[in-house]
């Protein structure tokens, strides 16, 4: 009989292998699970229209965005070299790609989540001084509006990625923006932010500690905004908003998903805010019928850790575990992703429709980093490499083969759409680019 994945036995399956750091795929959906009802769908419908409303003045801010007419969006593009380099029989459907790795303005996909939480506090000062009174949002870039902003911080605490997206936008349109960094963050990143007029200040200790540091400074000034990764709903919205876009694109390339044509998209997450916002918007797209996967460092499983939380296999770790509890390191060279606990929100939001959760070792990433260069010239970081290890994962074990038999999926695989999202890339130096390749290169040796 086979084992439900409620079962004890199958979770402390699943648990022993997270805890000896082997890539592991957790598949969701148990029976009694139904969709979210913590967002609803008008709430993404506001990201969207809030993003339309500033595409004007985006397209004015930066000149990368004027053909887009100031819109932040990347491609959906069919990726059938990769898919014969990972040995993906098209009887099992087809790869393609969503490429985040080159998303203007932050070049990743935190352009989604970090410029919309910008645009959402812009909006809401420009309302209340009056900068809007016409509804040209084209205004919000003269020097009267950007004298307004100046007296108004945005802050983050981010090693990476999240870092560049706030202070890139938030210096954009005038505002004090500081991004609390811990010490060990790369060097480029710094320079990066430094260069456009962000403030960065650096913590002795990791990242828990910069965050917090940042937010302790941030919540006695009143004229300060706090991003805050880990709760904030406004970042996944803006991860949401990216759902109708890739739907329309979907059908531009008739592309169907229903019962019969199921759609898997396999996601990086870091803290699950990103992966979690695109998996909500396109559930409110597809229905049951877009499978989310999302992809983690064997030693940084926060999220399924997550989703296993509450779990008879797991005593004693009470309701909001981290990597740590279970003996794991968070160690990894996909530097987005490398989080120990995840966001509780994401958690939420998800935990009825996400179909799992699987993990990826670090030399895997470099592998299908390199691997992607080598098949279709394209360039991006190991954390974006994550979602290649996905349909395997799910293919090829016996966790997968369950999802898809209760699923109903078996008898429709050579009409499924994989996608996989490569999630950043495209500012990482040349140099730093040829490093990862190299080391990819040798692995694949
Ligand atoms: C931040 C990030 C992710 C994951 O986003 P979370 O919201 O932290 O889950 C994935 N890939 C890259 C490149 C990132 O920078």
């Amino acid at each position: 009989m086979p084992l439900s994945p409620a079962s004890t036995e199958w979770q402390t399956r699943v648990i022993d292998s997270l805890r000896s750091a082997r890539p592991t795929l957790w598949a969701g959906r148990s029976d009694a699970e139904h969709s979210s009802q913590v967002i609803d769908a008008a709430q993404v419908q506001q990201a969207v229209e809030r993003f339309e409303r500033f595409a004007p003045l985006l397209a004015r801010l930066f000149p990368e965005l004027q053909v887009a007419g100031g819109r932040i969006e990347s491609a959906l593009q069919p990726v059938p070299q990769m898919q014969r380099s990972l040995q993906l029989p098209e009887q099992m459907g087809r790869l393609w790609l969503k490429a985040d790795h080159s998303l203007p303005v932050a070049g990743s996909i935190k352009a989604r989540g970090g410029v919309h939480e910008v645009l959402e506090y812009a909006e809401r000062i420009a309302l209340q001084h009056g900068l809007l009174a016409d509804g040209d949002y084209r205004k919000l870039a003269s020097d009267a509006a950007r004298a307004v902003f100046a007296r108004y911080q945005v802050a983050v605490g981010s090693t990476g990625n999240l870092g560049l997206s706030i202070g890139v936008m938030a210096s954009a349109l005038g505002f004090k923006a500081v991004v609390h960094m811990s010490a060990d963050a790369k060097d480029w990143k710094k320079q990066r932010l430094r260069a456009r007029g962000v403030q960065v200040v650096e913590h002795a200790g990791d990242y828990a500690q910069a965050v917090a540091a940042g937010r302790a400074l941030a919540d006695q000034d009143p004229h300060c905004h706090f991003v805050d990764d880990e709760h904030s709903l406004s970042l996944l919205l803006g991860y949401a908003a990216a759902a109708p876009y890739l739907a329309a694109q979907l059908a531009r390339n008739r592309l169907v998903v229903d019962e019969s044509h199921p759609l898997f998209v396999y996601l990086p997450c870091g803290v699950g805010g990103a992966p979690g916002g695109v998996a909500l918007g396109l559930q409110q797209a597809f229905g049951p019928h877009a499978h989310c996967f999302f992809a983690e460092p064997v030693q940084s499983p926060c999220f399924m850790v997550e989703m296993l939380s509450g779990a008879a296999a797991l005593p004693g770790l009470g309701a909001h575990p981290s990597v740590y509890d279970l003996g794991l390191d968070n160690r990894t060279e996909a530097d987005g992703l490398a989080v120990p606990q995840a966001s509780q929100l994401a958690a939420d939001v998800v935990r009825g429709f996400l179909g799992g959760v699987f993990t990826v070792e670090d030399e895997t990433l470099f592998r299908h980093l390199a691997l992607l260069q080598g098949s279709e010239g394209l360039q991006i970081e190991p954390s974006a490499a994550a979602g290649f290890g996905g349909p395997h994962a799910l293919l090829d074990s016996a966790a997968g083969q369950d999802y898809l038999k209760r699923q109903k999926l078996q008898a429709h695989m050579a009409n499924a759409t994989h996608i996989v999202w490569t999630t950043g890339g495209l500012f990482v130096p040349d140099e730093e680019y040829a490093r990862f390749l190299a080391r990819g290169r040798d692995l694949l040796r």
